[in-house]
């Protein structure tokens, strides 16, 4: 698990727990679904889906639905709190954008936690 990850849990009041170290670092290799995480990690169902929600709480990880498909867990491992990510509907792979690449208007700006784009990455 990269060191700036360990440092979010650890800010997050999160620790670094055998459970969520073997979910983050099976994310970090590319995005998974619940099931592929299970098979990956070895770890019982409960505990991925309680991990994933806690790792989603504090903005590690993020979901993402595509129409007919289970959902799909990203890792975000940029720095800033605030910023888009995009995800390839193709290849699979989620980008944490660079902060202030969408900026919405307000009232909205206040309102919105996250914003996710879906498309065709430019390698795509
Ligand atoms: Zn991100
Ligand atoms: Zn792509």
């Amino acid at each position: 698990m990269k060191a700036k990850l360990r440092k979010r849990l650890h800010a997050e009041g999160l620790r670094c727990t055998h459970p969520r170290r073997c979910i983050v670092e099976a994310l970090e290799q590319g995005p998974k679904t619940h099931a592929q995480l299970l098979r990956e990690t070895q770890l019982d169902r409960v505990t991925v889906y309680r991990n994933l929600i806690a790792l989603q709480k504090i903005g590690i990880v993020y979901r993402v639905y595509l129409p007919g498909h289970e959902p799909i867990y990203v890792l975000c491992d940029a720095d800033s709190p605030t910023h888009a990510h995009f995800f390839c509907k193709n290849c699979r792979k989620g980008v944490c954008l660079p902060p202030g690449v969408i900026q919405l208007a307000e009232p909205w700006a206040s309102y919105t936690e996250r914003v996710l784009l879906l498309g065709r990455c430019p390698e795509c």
